[in-house]
């Protein structure tokens, strides 16, 4: 009797959030501007956890201590033309998906952009193929080298015969303007380009701009200033795979990206306006300012720094 009693009082409270939570999440819906970006994953390519790491850094993750991170996308919404893109096919597309879309929606995505062809870019697109959605023509955008990359191998060779995802061609610098009033222009950057070259975006909406960049070798091998760049823009998602030298037991030339320190030295005499556009994305699991509520987080947010959250809208 006491045990029975003990179920329906934690049957009414389970039900009295699922309902606050419910309301929440419809308000929120409506609430939400009517074009904006999302955060749908901030980890770099592998992850969060990753795979076989021992280390505390993902221990907290299976002692449920730290959420589960998805791999860098973004999303961008306009509920006015209830059109929707993805920013990446990441191996996480499928709750990517899932956390953009509305109940309401009937369409799962209107197009994708691809940076470039390092496994956590572009894998996702798997998912739209025979063996799961069956999609149909969704537009895929991709720079000439990605584009034939995908059209020569497989299994990427069997989404275009079958007629799953359509290729639309980009070119450096030229805007693709959709028709909800959004352009997304990609700009080449120096990156480890083994099967493709690679962008980053300049993403313009109704009233905000924003630049996506991220993976990018060493911001001085970039032919722009990232400063100038950030300074005209509203929001800046940046490569902040690691926060500094010696992060990873391997040697860090092999993989190099501006470390967080040396993109806060950048920045150290530029007014706070400007260093608050800044959004770092792209984070190893190695990268202490992945962890929620981490020092290293709390640091950089002192120095007006934002760290991307998962799930997270910035008004275009
Ligand atoms: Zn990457
Ligand atoms: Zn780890
Ligand atoms: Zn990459």
């Amino acid at each position: 009797m006491h045990l029975y009693k003990k179920y329906k009082v934690l049957l009414l409270i389970a039900l009295l959030l699922s309902g606050v939570f419910l309301s929440f999440s419809i308000l929120s819906n409506n609430n939400s501007p009517k074009q904006y970006i999302q955060v749908l994953g901030i980890a770099q390519d592998g992850g969060y956890p990753h795979i076989g790491c021992q280390k505390t850094c993902c221990q907290l993750y299976y002692e449920g201590k730290q959420s589960k991170k998805f791999v860098t996308s973004l999303g961008i919404v306009d509920r006015r033309h209830n059109t929707k893109y993805l920013i990446e096919a990441t191996p996480d597309i499928i709750d990517q998906i899932r956390l953009m879309n509305h109940e309401s929606d009937s369409n799962i995505i209107d197009g994708i952009f691809l940076t470039h062809a390092h496994i956590g870019h572009y894998t996702g697109l798997m998912y739209l193929g025979r063996e799961a959605l069956g999609a149909k023509n969704i537009p895929v955008y991709a720079m000439p080298k990605m584009a034939q990359f995908l059209q020569s191998n497989g299994p990427w060779s069997q989404l275009l015969s079958l007629k799953n995802i359509q290729l639309k061609s980009m070119t450096h610098q030229k805007p693709i303007v959709l028709h909800s009033g959004l352009k997304i222009t990609p700009f080449l950057v120096p990156h480890r380009d083994e099967f493709s070259e690679t962008v980053g975006f300049f993403i313009e909406g109704k009233s905000k701009k924003a630049l996506f960049i991220p993976d990018i070798d060493k911001w001085h091998l970039w032919e722009k200033n990232i400063v100038d760049e950030v300074q005209k823009v509203d929001y800046a998602f940046i490569d902040a795979t690691f926060f500094s030298a010696g992060e990873i037991p391997r040697p860090m030339s092999e993989v190099p990206h501006p470390f967080i320190d040396e993109t806060i030295k950048r920045f150290e005499n530029e007014s706070i306006e400007t260093r608050s556009k800044i959004i770092f994305i792209h984070l190893n699991h190695s990268n202490p300012a992945l962890l929620d509520n981490h020092p290293s987080k709390k640091r950089l947010e002192s120095l007006g720094y934002q760290v991307a959250q998962q799930g997270a809208i910035f008004e275009l």
